[in-house]
């Protein structure tokens, strides 16, 4: 080896490397051998997370419990979910038998009021999937040719996902939240064509129901010049979110002109007027604006319950990575204790429903309380700090919490 040999990588003189390894016409110096060992670890281990094995995967029943240590409540909607990822598990590993039975795949709607952990399940089940998968927001959808993005760009994420191995997006999960943002906006043909509506709801269709569809690799537009990546959405499993905001309405009426006759006062009886939600049914979303293709598309609709009190408590401590863990850890960092005592969280609870702030409430109250600490105790000498009501109290007092309100 001679002293003018060179990292045929970086280019880096002998004299500059640790080591220069001789190949029978290049060379690479130890910091190019260590860098090229990290890429091929990573690309192989997600090659790897990508592979399904039937030993591997988890039941149902697994699934859920894993969804439990960060999502509280809300077991209908789990049931569903844990059923539907590990029955698209099936259907990807179903044998090319003869016997014509061909698992056929359920795309799920997730109806349920916002703040009540719809975005929450499907990041969390993120964690566990064996296929890539990615989170869209229906809002920004529009129709071909208008300012916005195609429909195609849920593909272009889940191409993303996948980093752009087709193989493995066209067995992969998309959650679409929002989806009811895109229903039709009235009854009424109007002079403005409903470009974030139907027009997008018709584009989705070939989507959900599996077709071979042209992406633009970076999103965007599709424009002429570009080149496209053809994905087929035959394998796509399709996870739809939304709050249907006033649907409720629509649940109610159907009930009571339903309970008209026979048995009626004893179905009347029954109904929960306080979690309407739970009676969905085909017929409502329809009324509320989706087109029937698309909610035949989406055969399983299941729920999620309103947070109430307890539920919300349970979500300030419970979770993996509950609020309060986090506030923890992040005291912890400078070696200072916190302690809040119990009728503190009690009373963020209560500001929360107050406020009609729901889940996402008991962060913003938590930071206003927590603030002060946050800033001044890593510079001082105390080690540990006890959050009382008469602290909480005082600092949400100050902060005036109706500003929250509007947020
Ligand atoms: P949605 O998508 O239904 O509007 P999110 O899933 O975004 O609501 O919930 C907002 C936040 O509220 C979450 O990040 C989480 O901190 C909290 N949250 C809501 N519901 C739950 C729940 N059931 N369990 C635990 N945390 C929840």
């Amino acid at each position: 080896m001679k002293n003018s040999d060179r990292c045929s990588f970086c280019g880096r003189p002998r004299k500059e490397t640790n080591l220069l390894v001789a190949g029978a016409d290049a060379f690479i110096c130890d910091l190019c051998a260590e860098q090229a060992n990290l890429i091929v670890r990573e690309e192989l281990k997600k090659k790897g997370d990508f592979k399904l094995s039937k030993s591997k995967l988890l039941k149902p029943i697994e699934i859920k419990q894993f969804l439990d240590q960060y999502v509280i409540g809300q077991d209908e909607a789990k049931k569903y979910l844990s059923v539907a990822v590990y029955n698209h598990y099936k259907r990807l590993l179903q044998p090319n038998t003869n016997d014509d039975v061909e698992i056929e795949k359920s795309n799920i709607l997730f109806v349920g009021e916002t703040g009540t952990g719809k975005t929450l399940l499907a990041r969390t089940i993120a964690r566990m999937l064996h296929v890539p998968f990615t989170i869209v927001d229906a809002t920004v959808l529009t129709e071909a040719g208008y300012v916005g993005e195609d429909v195609e760009s849920i593909l272009t994420r889940l191409l993303q996902a996948a980093d752009y191995n087709v193989e493995a997006a066209e067995k992969g999960i998309v959650f679409i939240d929002e989806i009811d943002k895109i229903a039709r906006k009235s009854d009424n043909p109007s002079i403005t064509r409903d470009v974030s509506g139907e027009g997008v709801q018709q584009a989705m269709l070939k989507l959900l129901e599996g077709s071979k569809v042209n992406v633009p690799p970076q999103g965007g537009r599709k424009h002429p010049e570009q080149k496209m990546i053809e994905v087929d959405t035959k394998n796509v499993l399709f996870i739809c979110g939304g709050a249907f905001e006033g649907i409720q309405k629509k649940i109610a009426q159907r009930l009571n002109t339903q309970v008209v006759g026979y048995g009626a006062s004893k179905h009347r009886d029954q109904v929960d007027n306080n979690n309407l939600l739970q009676y969905i049914s085909p017929q409502d979303l329809r009324a509320y604006g989706l087109i029937p293709e698309i909610i035949g598309r989406l055969p399983v609709i299941t729920f999620l319950n309103p947070l109430d009190r307890e539920t919300l408590r349970n979500i300030l401590t419970e979770p993996k990575n509950a609020i309060i863990k986090q506030y923890e850890k992040l005291f912890d960092y400078d070696e200072i204790k916190l302690e809040i005592k119990p009728d503190v969280l009690d009373y963020i609870v209560d500001k929360a429903i107050e406020f009609k702030l729901g889940a996402r409430g008991l962060r913003s109250i938590c930071e206003i309380i927590m603030i002060d600490a946050m800033f001044e105790l890593p510079s001082g000498k105390e080690k540990e700090i006890v959050i009382t009501l008469e602290y909480a109290h005082k600092k949400l007092e100050k902060a005036n919490i109706k500003r929250l309100k509007a947020a």
